[in-house]
């Protein structure tokens, strides 16, 4: 039995955070990893006390995405974070909690209030997960008014998530930080992923690691090129990353894009001058290469995504 504090209602939670100077929020669907716990340990760092949230939101899956299949593991997930002791708590709700009047995948079956980042929210993983990025902001804003948190923090793994949460927060004047984490990864390479469960080991270790190895060539292609141009193209940035997917057997790419960093627009150069030389958020950056693909998994494809900024 472990011994971290699970909260489940919004009056718990209320009620814990009144004694406390500063909270930082970690939302998560759990299944937790390495790549969660990174997140874990820069809020301990920087907060009195961690609210790390367990919660399968369902706004954000399409009634044809895996929303009863997702790994549901909060007792494993309570054992990984007893090692942070008692300045970490456990949100986990029931959806019940989360969203009173109900909840459907269907969209035109919803009711009650959500929020929408429109613009970048349809872009790159908008256009293959249409309503994703409402249903990310509205379970957002709802923890951040539960926990009026003084930092929320986020992976650089789903890097689009970053730049539509930290929108809406300046947008709604939410009284909240973005804290954006660098990506943590298996030893391949591979970005840790609740989903990475889902893929046999060849797959897993053989196959899905070319995913940053295309990545990294394509940031490479660029550097080398920054070097002697003031601007690089971003059709051959892209080049350098796709070859190595086309030619990896078993992976289908949805995109492989250059994108502003604010705007998510497609960019068809990219400025060779760096904005700064550790960049912390998306308006330091100067672009962002990502990708999604699916490949087999055990029982249907799987679908993953992973980026590196410049
Ligand atoms: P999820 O539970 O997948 O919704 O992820 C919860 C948070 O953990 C999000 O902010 C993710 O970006 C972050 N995260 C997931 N995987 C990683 C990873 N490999 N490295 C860093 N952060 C991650």
């Amino acid at each position: 039995m472990s011994t971290v504090r699970v909260l489940r209602t919004v009056k718990e939670v209320r009620a814990w955070k009144k004694k406390f100077q500063s909270i930082g929020l970690v939302p998560t669907m759990g299944a937790l990893h390495e790549g969660h716990l990174e997140l874990v340990q820069r809020s301990m760092a920087m907060n009195e006390k961690t609210l790390v949230s367990v919660f399968v939101n369902p706004s954000q899956f399409a009634p044809t995405e895996d929303l009863s299949t997702y790994p549901r593991t909060l007792e494993a997930d309570l054992a990984s974070l007893e090692r942070f002791g008692s300045n970490v708590s456990v949100f986990h709700p029931p959806v019940s909690e989360m969203y009173p009047c109900g909840i459907s995948t269907n969209i035109d079956e919803q009711i009650g209030a959500f929020v929408s980042v429109d613009g970048i929210g349809s872009k790159l993983e908008g256009q293959f997960r249409p309503h994703f990025f409402r249903g990310v902001s509205t379970v957002v804003t709802k923890l951040i008014n539960i926990c009026a948190p003084r930092y929320t923090y986020f992976g650089q793994k789903d890097v689009q998530q970053t730049v539509v949460v930290r929108r809406l927060v300046n947008d709604l004047f939410l009284p909240t930080e973005i804290v954006i984490c660098p990506t943590v990864r298996e030893s391949t390479g591979l970005a840790m992923s609740s989903r990475n469960i889902y893929m046999d080991d060849t797959t897993r270790f053989k196959v899905a690691p070319n995913i940053f190895k295309a990545l990294c060539a394509a940031e490479n292609r660029y550097r080398e090129m920054a070097q002697t141009e003031e601007s690089v193209s971003a059709q051959v940035i892209k080049e350098a990353g796709l070859k190595i997917l086309e030619a990896t057997p078993g992976i289908q790419i949805e995109y492989f894009e250059v994108s502003d960093p604010v705007t998510l627009d497609s960019l068809d150069t990219v400025s060779s001058a760096a904005k700064a030389s550790q960049p912390q958020h998306p308006e330091q950056w100067t672009a962002i290469i990502s990708t999604a693909i699916t490949l087999p998994g055990r029982d249907r494809r799987v679908r993953l995504i992973d980026n590196v900024v410049l």
